[in-house]
């Protein structure tokens, strides 16, 4: 393996002045980068894709942990930079340049199982947290997904309902996937650094609850937390049955969202979904 020069150094040569409109936040500590590319487990010889690499820092702390790694990234300008990351990991890196929520991530992947692991700007880390958890095929071809996010955004995936943090990501990450902080990152980590702090969520499958549509239990969150400071017999007027199921798996319907368990969700859209 060749010797990469400092992320600095790369940076400064590539003129990869950090871009806003883009979200680009830059990690160089390496021990970090290490530490994040540990989070999953041992990589060694498994495919990861990376969305997001910028100048692939994280790009490097994948490889010297032994994977495979596809990167996902935007902007043209790092491309030049990942390139030289390739040439020190023969045929170890692939470089896409794209947009990350355009792109048919299986298709990439070549429909194998493969871990996420992301520093994104925080709107396409949130839209592409969705895109993954959501939708009615499950188990998904990810194993796990390893995102740093807003702190808030992190906090609200990982809350339980006795938080104030617990909604709609919450449930939708939970119901189906383990998902827990795995590390707070403090904004002096990147350069520039962003206005708030950050943390990385881990997520992994689970087997789906049976007789539960994933469509419904969606209609289902979105409708209870859309109006959470109401009782749920008035913010589930709008779906068709909800307030009926409530009394059908004994949910009083003068309950808000917010004290609904995960469990309580599911239970409601199996019989919704029936
Ligand atoms: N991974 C690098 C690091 O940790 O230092 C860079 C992180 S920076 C926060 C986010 C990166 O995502 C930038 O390089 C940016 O160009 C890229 N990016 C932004 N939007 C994207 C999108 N929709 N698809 C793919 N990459 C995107």
């Amino acid at each position: 393996m060749a010797e990469l020069p400092p992320l600095r150094e790369v940076i400064a040569r590539h003129g990869l002045s950090a871009s806003k409109a883009l979200g680009q936040n830059f990690l160089f500590d390496e021990q970090l980068l290490d530490r994040i590319a540990a989070i999953p487990g041992d990589l060694a010889g498994k495919k990861v894709l990376e969305v997001g690499p910028g100048p692939g820092g994280l790009t490097r702390a994948l490889l010297r942990a032994g994977a495979e790694v596809t990167a996902i990234e935007m902007d043209s300008r790092c491309l030049p930079a990942l390139a030289e990351v390739g040439e020190a990991f023969p045929g170890k890196l692939k470089v896409i340049q794209g947009d990350a929520l355009k792109l048919d991530h299986a298709d990439i992947m070549g429909g194998e199982p493969f871990a996420v692991l992301s520093n994104l700007p925080y709107n396409v880390g949130t839209a592409l947290f969705v895109r993954w958890l959501g939708g009615e095929s499950w188990p998904p071809l990810w194993t796990s997904l390893t995102l740093m996010l807003q702190q808030e955004v992190a906090q609200r995936i990982a809350a339980t309902p006795d938080n104030s943090a617990y909604g709609r990501l919450a449930v939708l990450a939970q119901w189906r996937s383990e998902a827990k902080m795995a590390m707070k990152v403090h904004r002096s980590a990147f350069t520039p650094p962003p206005k708030v702090m950050s943390a990385i969520v881990h997520v992994e499958p689970r087997e789906m609850p049976d007789g539960v549509s994933a469509r419904v239990l969606e209609r289902l969150t979105e409708a209870a937390f859309g109006q959470r400071r109401k009782m749920l017999r008035q913010s589930l007027k709008g779906v068709p049955g909800a307030v009926e199921a409530l009394e059908q798996v004994g949910i009083d319907p003068q309950r808000r969202a917010e004290t609904l368990s995960v469990d309580n969700f599911v239970a409601l859209a199996r019989v919704l979904s029936a």
